[in-house]
């Protein structure tokens, strides 16, 4: 077997809608082509040996040991990887379902399919299930040691890329909220939400969070100032730096039991709480100065340690975080407790669980000692030995929710004091003997504001109610049930995407909107290009997506992007489809012209249930997407007699159509007339028919779009498809006393309609200069010949310079074939020479012709019209 290629799917796609996360292999069984998994001697063994729990595998039998049954009697390899890959993952932790396997239209050649959680290794875990399988066939086993080093490979790579528990927490309710995310490139940011309306996060910190608010906090010792300055209960304490100044200090704030810490630290580094003597408070300083210049001395207060979050001004959760410990049994020794606290397999290393695994250090032997134990001490039954001092979760503490416990002067005080440090999700560390009581009774202390706080002692406490602190996150960025989004539309078809991408972003434009679009000639925002190149990916899409300005987002969402790695969002409010026809076809496995409609339809059915697929009602394929879309149905159509869209509109359906020479938007019994299709200059005074199409289409998404009927007229009056605008597509020169047609058309469908225009063409002779992409098919060049002996009165072939991979005057010779078999008269002569065949039609060019050029290089073909002397870019006035 051989990997061909692999693809990571990120979002709605060719072989679903629904799951975004897919893996796809092309994959060659070469020798296994032929030899299902029945004729494979010891196959079946083998690898229930390795994988027995593919047990659990229903596959198509729909029961249980389905799937193993398919493999002993008898199914192919593809599929075989396909479900190892998925169990692969499995077997790390990562929980997967999804699965296809297709044979391509090369016999042998198989589509594997398979869902991931973490992209990297669901690639991984594609590879390392064709080794597996590669191994079984040919030696009957694969290694136990390969097998664990796969799965331990494939833990990893999901525990590097897991985000955290507190952003793991915030994504999860963005999810539920319907509010999308990213991640973006650099500094763990998410971005939640799309343009304008996008919100972005840091771990806890959001946009809003301020900078002093974020310096203070971490400034122990000007946040107790400020707050004592308030009347705020904080530790007595002082700064030193000189360990000569730590007697004086003591002193002052009262003598032993004291605290030490470093000035900044963080996650409980370098502190020693509870110190009784000379001794203790010398090497807590040295173990203080590690970490910080500065060291702080502070009254030890007795009690419990508290976190409470506050929110957007509200306390949302209290938990009181207990220091790592264990509990005697009475039979085990305290190392073997710890041994046995630390196999939790919710206890993780560092953040990346719930909860943190216990390691010793230096206060942990001295806590023991304390308590007259050793590590081989057994201790009593139910007696707690607490191993560290401070209750840090990063250092094996646990959490205990106390949120409906909190006394409401407590909760005053904090919100009071979040205020005064002057943040927006804040964390207080509270020292009180009991929360439920105010702290002034108790003596308790606000030790310290955290700026960043962690969720995860609150979203996943040891003890007591789990609390939405990511939900309260969520009305603070997104109050009043906002989503974030901003309207996307998504244009497809195979042709006319960018015409009709273009018109909709300038009829939008017309509402004073910052448009964003993306098509193939570049992304702009507003009125300016961003990047040229060919951008109807997902890629573009994020750029539209993540920028700050863009109210509005309309992108050209091509075939290939589809393919290769899905759309670039996960829903649009608008989804066009402006036609199926042949192109590209025989590549990235896209075959037939309904596997190609399939392709297209993803943009169809990844419309949100509110919104609207806008469908061509003329192109049987396409008005076949209203059954797979769950959204409203718009048509519009060039036929005012259409049955379909008669039937539509009837039922209540809104659609757009060309009726006795007007745009028109149809709704219930009304017609709004939009405008006349002479009065758009696009439509080239309403000779080319194709345009009023794309026009009707992109006046149709900006209508369900709420956009006025005025501003949409206003938007097809004022589009006009300059060379500069919209190079290669329809442009009109006036070169005295002929004109020259300089468009792009590649395929035969947009041959037929430039074709439609050519024949309205009626003041002279018509020439045509045709060619096409050498990557195309043989049958497709015929086709082209054979439209333009019936739409050309002389033809002159020429080829691309670059052909592709074809020889040299292949296509020149099919296409003269196509031409010579509907027209055996036909006038033609081939000059495979883009440039001499374009020099040769415009030198003929009779007077009140027409010279229609269709370059491979739309900028050298219209160089070379310019050079023939003074000529006008024809654009319709209206
Ligand atoms: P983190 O950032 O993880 O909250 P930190 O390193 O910033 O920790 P502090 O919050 O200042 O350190 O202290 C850690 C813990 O030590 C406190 O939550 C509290 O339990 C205890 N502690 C600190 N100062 C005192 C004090 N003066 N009296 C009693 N306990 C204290
Ligand atoms: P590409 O796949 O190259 O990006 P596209 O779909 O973006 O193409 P446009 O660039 O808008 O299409 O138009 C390319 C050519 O296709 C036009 O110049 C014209 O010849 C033809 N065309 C445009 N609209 C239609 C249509 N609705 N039906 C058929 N042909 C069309
Ligand atoms: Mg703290
Ligand atoms: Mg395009």
């Amino acid at each position: 077997m051989r990997i061909l290629k692999i693809q990571t799917l990120r979002g709605p796609n060719y072989w679903s809608i629904r799951r975004h996360k897919l893996i796809v292999m092309r994959l060659d069984l070469e020798t296994l082509a032929e030899t299902p998994s029945n004729e494979i001697p010891g196959f079946y063994e083998g690898l229930v040996e390795a994988l027995p729990s593919l047990e659990g595998h229903y596959c198509s039998p729909g029961c249980h040991g389905g799937f193993l049954m398919r493999v002993r009697e008898g199914t192919m390899m593809g599929h075989i990887v396909e479900h190892v890959a998925l169990e692969l993952q499995e077997l790390a932790g990562m929980h997967v379902g999804f699965g296809r396997t297709r044979e391509t239209a090369t016999p042998g050649i198989y589509q594997v399919v398979i869902e991931y959680l973490n992209e990297e290794a669901g690639r991984y875990a594609g590879r390392a299930a064709v080794r597996l399988c590669q191994s079984i066939v040919d030696r009957g086993r694969y290694p136990k040691a390969e097998l664990e080093q796969d799965i331990q490979d494939l833990k990893d790579l999901w525990r590097d890329a897991s985000l955290g528990p507190s952003t793991e927490a915030i994504v999860k309710e963005a999810e539920k909220r319907g509010i999308p995310w990213m991640q973006l490139s650099a500094r763990f940011l998410i971005q939640l939400g799309y343009g304008v309306n996008h919100k972005r996060m840091q771990a806890t910190m959001t946009d809003k969070t301020g900078i002093l608010g974020v310096e203070l906090a971490c400034d122990k010792e000007a946040t107790k100032r400020i707050l004592a300055a308030s009347g705020v209960p904080v530790p007595r304490g002082t700064v030193i730096n000189f360990l000569d100044d730590l007697e004086e200090a003591i002193e002052y704030v009262g003598g032993y039991p004291i605290v030490i810490k470093p000035l900044d630290g963080n996650h409980g580094r370098g502190i020693t709480i509870d110190i009784r003597s000379w001794e203790e408070a010398e090497a807590a300083y040295e173990a203080a100065r590690q970490v910080s210049r500065s060291i702080i001395v502070e009254r030890y207060y007795v009690g419990r340690d508290h976190r409470v979050l506050v929110v957007d001004g509200k306390v949302v959760a209290v938990a009181e975080r207990v220091p790592a410990h264990v509990i005697g049994n009475g039979r085990s020794t305290v190392a073997e407790l710890i041994e046995e606290i630390n196999q939790d397999p919710n206890r993780g290393d560092g953040h990346d669980k719930v909860l943190t695994k216990i390691e010793l250090d230096r206060t942990s032997y001295q806590l023991l000692e304390r308590a007259g134990y050793t590590l081989n001490s057994v201790p009593p039954k139910g007696t707690i030995c607490y191993l560290r001092a401070t209750a840090n979760l990063s250092t094996g503490g646990t959490a205990v929710d106390r949120t409906d416990e909190i006394h409401p002067e407590n909760v005053w005080l904090a919100q009071r004091v979040v205020k005064i440090i002057g943040l927006d999700i804040a964390g207080l560390d509270i020292v009180t003997t009991d929360i439920s009581r105010p702290l002034r009774e108790l003596d308790g202390v606000i030790v310290e504001v955290n700026a960043a706080p962690g969720f995860r002692m609150h979203v996943a406490p040891s003890q007591g109610i789990p609390r939405n602190v990511a939900g309260a996150v969520m009305d603070m960025l997104f109050p009043n049930e906002q989503s974030g989004r901003i309207p996307i539309l998504s244009v497809t078809g195979t042709n006319g995407k960018t015409t009709t991408t273009r018109l909709l972003a300038h009829i939008y434009k017309q509402t004073g909107k910052v448009v964003g679009y993306t098509t193939t000639d570049g992304t702009y925002i507003g009125d300016y290009l961003v990047e040229s190149g060919d951008n109807t990916g997902p890629q573009s899409a994020h750029v539209i997506l993540q920028d700050p300005t863009v109210e509005v987002a309309v992108l050209e969402t091509a075939r290939g992007g589809i393919l290769r790695s899905g759309l670039g969002f996960e829903s649009a409010n608008v989804g066009v489809v402006l036609n199926v026809a042949a192109d590209h076809l025989g590549i990235g496995d896209i075959d037939t012209i309904d596997q190609l409609a399939n392709l297209k339809s993803v943009v169809a059915e990844s419309v949100y249930p509110d919104g609207y697929a806008v469908l061509n009602a003329d192109d049987r394929r396409v008005a076949a997407m209203a059954e797979k879309t769950k959204a409203n149905i718009a048509y519009f159509t060039m036929n005012s007699e259409s049955e379909l869209v008669r039937k539509h509109i009837q039922k209540g359906g809104v659609a757009a159509v060309y009726e006795n020479g007007y745009l028109s938007i149809v709704k219930g019994d009304w017609t709004h007339r939009i405008e006349r299709a002479e009065q758009i200059p696009l439509t080239m005074g309403g000779r080319a028919p194709f345009m009023i199409a794309n026009a009707l289409a992109a006046s149709l998404a900006a209508f369900v779009q709420n956009v006025s009927i005025e501003q949409i007229r206003a938007g097809l009056r004022t589009f006009r498809a300059s060379v500069s605008q919209t190079p290669g597509r329809m442009n009109l020169f006036n070169l005295g006393n002929y004109h020259a047609l300089v468009d792009y058309a590649h395929n035969p469908a947009s041959y037929e309609a430039v074709g439609a225009f050519v024949r309205n063409w009626t003041s002279g002779q018509r020439i045509g200069v045709v060619g096409g992409p050498g990557d195309r098919r043989d049958e497709d060049f015929v086709t082209l010949g054979k439209l333009a002996a019936e739409i050309f009165d002389y033809i002159i072939v020429k080829e691309d310079d670059d052909t592709r991979g074809r020889p040299r005057g292949s296509a020149s010779e099919l296409i003269t074939k196509g031409i010579t078999q509907v027209k055996p008269d036909a006038r033609y002569e081939s000059i495979l020479d883009e440039t001499q065949a374009i020099n040769k039609g415009l030198d003929m060019a009779p007077a009140n012709g027409l010279v229609v050029i269709l370059p491979e290089s739309v900028s050298r073909a219209i160089k070379l019209i310019k050079l023939r002397g003074l000529v006008k870019e024809e654009i319709q006035q209206q």
